[in-house]
């Protein structure tokens, strides 16, 4: 893993994020899992942002558990 600072485009803003949380993301049924799996992998709640607004191709928007197209995105920003 990249320990380098890591940011991510949000609607137009550049948001530092957590080097060692990932970007993850959910459909809105499966939200509330993965928010807590999130929670017991890392030991901290992520924030959570519409998927639509994350600014970056590279990133597979699909939800972790089922694979449908996400609704939700579950980072940590430095410095909440
Ligand atoms: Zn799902």
């Amino acid at each position: 893993m990249d320990k380098k600072e890591k940011t991510i485009r949000i609607e137009g803003k550049d948001v530092a994020l957590h080097p060692e949380h990932p970007v993850r993301f959910a459909c809105m049924e499966h939200a509330d899992t993965q928010i807590d799996e999130y929670v017991d992998e890392f030991e901290a709640a992520p924030d959570t942002y519409r998927a639509a607004s994350i600014e970056d191709d590279k990133l597979d928007k699909r939800c972790r558990e089922c694979g449908a197209p996400a609704e939700i995105a579950l980072l940590r920003e430095k410095g909440m």
